[in-house]
């Protein structure tokens, strides 16, 4: 009776409990949005994500953009992130431009100047990954291939996303909010965020188990801005709530899925989940019902 009962009562949770999520930051050291942040912002929105992942003890990757990192201040900041053992650094291209309309000269230029940004504060912590900005990889298929093996060549692995929540957007309704001195709008948009969030995560487990027939390991994109530092630890409680442990996402990307060759060469920002699809009508069925922020934004215009 009493086996039973605990089947009864843990078993629903036994197979969640092997769920890993593999957290990503865009646009580090911080966003720099100089219409929303003081020098003063940015420290203390890096700052303060880095004290949470501290204390939660998850590993993070963060993408830099060296136009971010080009003030004095900003390296500083850079240096607290390569510092921390927890983070693993990837490269996020100077300019932070749309890869696509980029000469694959021009394109070179963004990753070698931000290398060689990057390198002078990283001394000898690797630098292994590269995300493109927008996750646009290149016009077409041919252009991406260009673009994805000058990568390998400089000892990049350029990286996938499978989740992510609009955090921009929510993040520009939030700094409206913090400005007005609207504490309660505010706080309304972070819990919107993380409920959205959630409700991206849903579907995307769901879309992953139709591709693949079970979990993945996912890697969630967002960016260092302040929604983030304000909401990380909850953002992390509540995926462990749904049965996740964060991984580094080299470990995330070891599971097999990561080899999944890609069907869909278009130069948008939409997961890879959806490029992982082989049939074209299916997947545009996908991507026609995909999550929209747009509901849960509209209260806060
Ligand atoms: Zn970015």
């Amino acid at each position: 009776m009493r086996y039973l009962l605990f089947v009864i009562l843990f078993l629903p949770f036994a197979g969640l409990a092997q769920r890993q999520v593999a957290i990503t930051m865009d646009d580090a050291p911080v966003m720099a949005l100089p219409e929303y942040y003081t020098a003063g912002q940015r420290k203390a929105v890096s700052e303060k994500l880095l004290q949470q992942i501290n204390a939660l003890r998850t590993p993070v990757s963060v993408f830099i953009v060296g136009d971010n990192c080009i003030a004095p201040d900003n390296q500083l900041l850079l240096k607290k992130w390569v510092d921390n053992p927890l983070i693993t650094l990837g490269s996020h291209t100077l300019h932070h431009p749309n890869c696509a309309d980029l000469s694959i000269d021009s394109f070179k230029m963004e990753v070698m100047i931000n290398d060689y940004i990057i390198r002078a504060v990283a001394k000898d912590k690797p630098v292994p990954y590269f995300r493109f900005p927008y996750n646009a990889m290149g016009k077409d298929s041919m252009a991406q291939a260009e673009r994805t093996g000058y990568l390998k060549e400089k000892g990049y692995t350029a990286v996938p996303f499978t989740i992510e929540s609009n955090d921009y957007l929510f993040e520009r309704y939030y700094q409206d909010a913090l400005r007005a001195k609207d504490n309660r709008k505010a706080k309304a948009i972070g819990e919107a965020y993380i409920r959205y969030t959630l409700f991206s995560f849903d579907y995307f487990e769901k879309l992953a188990r139709e591709i693949f027939g079970r979990d993945i390991p996912q890697v969630y994109l967002c960016h260092v801005n302040q929604l983030n530092a304000d909401h990380y630890t909850a953002l992390v409680k509540a995926l462990q709530q749904r049965g996740y442990r964060c991984v580094s996402l080299q470990q995330a990307m070891q599971d097999n899925v990561y080899n999944t060759p890609l069907y869909d060469h278009s130069p948008y920002g939409f997961s890879w989940l959806f490029r992982w699809i082989p049939d074209a009508a299916i997947r545009k069925t996908h991507l026609r019902n995909s999550p929209e922020s747009d509901k849960e934004l509209a209260a806060f215009k």
